[in-house]
């Protein structure tokens, strides 16, 4: 089993661009909005208003008829700026807060392992969470 400094890799991205697709959406904070704003050149109003929707309170990046985000274009078209949840990804607090997330996500990622123990997942996670910056 490879190790890197956060423990053993559970997590290796096979380029697919699935997790761009639907999965509960991708949620923007502030600072994305700001960032993601400020590279296409437009206020951070006229963003929200474009390219996402509300749910619960949240702002959430919109999706084409297809299911996949606004930005998916073979490529993420503001991967620079890309949101902390895309960052993030599949290293999220969802996954810590109930780890059958995790194999629930496996499922459709290729790049989540799930052979491992739930409590050897949760410790990666945590690490890598940490590591992430905001
Ligand atoms: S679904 Fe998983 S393997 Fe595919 S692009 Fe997303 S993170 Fe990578
Ligand atoms: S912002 Fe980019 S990485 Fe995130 S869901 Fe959209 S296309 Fe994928």
């Amino acid at each position: 089993m490879s190790e890197s400094a956060c423990g053993p890799d559970i997590f290796s991205c096979q380029q697919c661009g699935v997790c761009c697709k639907g999965y509960g959406g991708t949620f923007v904070t502030t600072r994305d909005i700001e960032a993601i704003s400020r590279f296409l050149s437009i206020t951070p109003q006229a963003f929200e208003r474009k390219y996402c929707r509300q749910s619960g309170g949240r702002s959430l990046l919109g999706q084409n008829g297809d299911g996949y985000c606004l930005f998916w274009d073979g490529l993420c078209r503001i991967h620079k700026v890309k949101p902390r949840m895309c960052r993030q990804w599949p290293f999220l607090e969802g996954m810590l807060v109930d780890i059958r997330n995790w194999r629930a996500a496996g499922e459709f990622c290729p790049g989540i392992r799930t052979d491992l123990s739930d409590e050897t997942v949760k410790a990666v996670i945590k690490k890598k969470l940490s590591a992430t910056p905001a």
